[in-house]
């Protein structure tokens, strides 16, 4: 992979990375596409990253579906696939970490402790030996983008991250690996994230900019739905994650449930702009 990456650089290319934990869908091919609409060399990496995973989450049990992951990258025209072992990541006696302060000790962060810290070190990594130009994540991890975005920031990295929108099943819900674990009935039930984003947009749309008032909505929502349990509803500015007491300019609202024993996301973002406040855009 550095190898490549050394040639790409040598030979001017503009290089898109785009890492995945693959079982891919169409949010990860998503970001393939755009990826390959900007840049003249498209790498994709597929790792499950133990780091990013506590010792009680799924990590033996996330889908590996490496043969069609390959097949669907190089279908999209994916120029190489970095798919390393996690001892070439992680050798004997590994010991730097990069931890991002503060945005990752919140919400997610404080429900999965360390694991922004594994995704920001193994995100750093793969900067390191595939030297992209660009690097393609989604929304759907709007925290996640929220930490690399100020690692990159603050560490000066040479590469510039671009964020996509969410894509979503026919009935507004976000893509997910994970949602392969859910049964019938938890599938049907997993929309309450979507509806209660939707909730809250009418809610907003409607004038109120309330953080509390927002929350409740969506709690309200959540109580209609015995299959799902809330795990946060929060509202939080966009660049540093601190919880806002009413939305403002770039806020996300962020929803966290678990559905049985499987746990998803799902977010909105809200932007209001400061001289034309009439003219809000809720992004689902
Ligand atoms: P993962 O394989 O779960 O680590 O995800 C790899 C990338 O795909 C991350 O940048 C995710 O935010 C992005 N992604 C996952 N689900 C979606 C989705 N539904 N829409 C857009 N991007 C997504």
């Amino acid at each position: 992979m550095k190898e490549a990456a050394r040639q790409a650089r040598a030979e001017n290319h503009l290089v898109g990375l785009v890492p995945t934990m693959g079982a891919l869908h169409e949010g990860h091919l998503s970001l393939v596409r755009r990826a390959k609409q900007e840049c003249s060399r498209v790498y994709a990496s597929l790792f499950v990253n133990p780091k990013q995973f506590g010792p009680n989450e799924d990590f033996a049990k996330y889908p590996r579906t490496f043969e069609s992951d390959a097949a669907q990258f190089a279908e999209l025209g994916v120029d190489a696939l970095f798919a390393p072992a996690a001892d070439d990541i992680y050798p004997g006696g590994f010991s730097s970490y990069v931890n991002v302060d503060g945005i990752s000790d919140r919400l997610e962060g404080r429900s999965r402790p360390g694991h922004f810290r594994g995704v920001a070190t193994v995100v750093l990594k793969l900067f390191e030996i595939a030297q992209p130009d660009f690097a393609y994540f989604g929304r759907k991890d709007a925290q996640q983008v929220a930490v690399i975005q100020r690692m990159v920031r603050d560490l000066n990295l040479n590469v510039q991250i671009v964020v996509c929108p969410i894509v979503r099943e026919a009935d507004g819900l976000a893509l997910s690996s994970r949602n392969a674990y859910l049964n019938p009935e938890e599938r049907r039930a997993a929309t309450i994230l979507y509806r209660a984003l939707q909730a809250a947009r009418a809610e907003i749309a409607a004038g109120t900019r309330d953080a509390l008032e927002i929350q409740n909505r969506i709690r309200t929502v959540f109580n209609s739905e015995p299959l799902a349990r809330l795990d946060y509803a929060e509202v939080v500015a966009a660049d540093d994650f601190e919880p806002v007491a009413r939305v403002s300019r770039a806020s996300y609202v962020l929803v966290a449930a678990h559905l049985g024993k499987t746990r998803l996301l799902d977010n909105m973002l809200v932007e209001i702009p400061e001289k034309n406040p009439t003219e809000l855009v809720c992004h689902i």
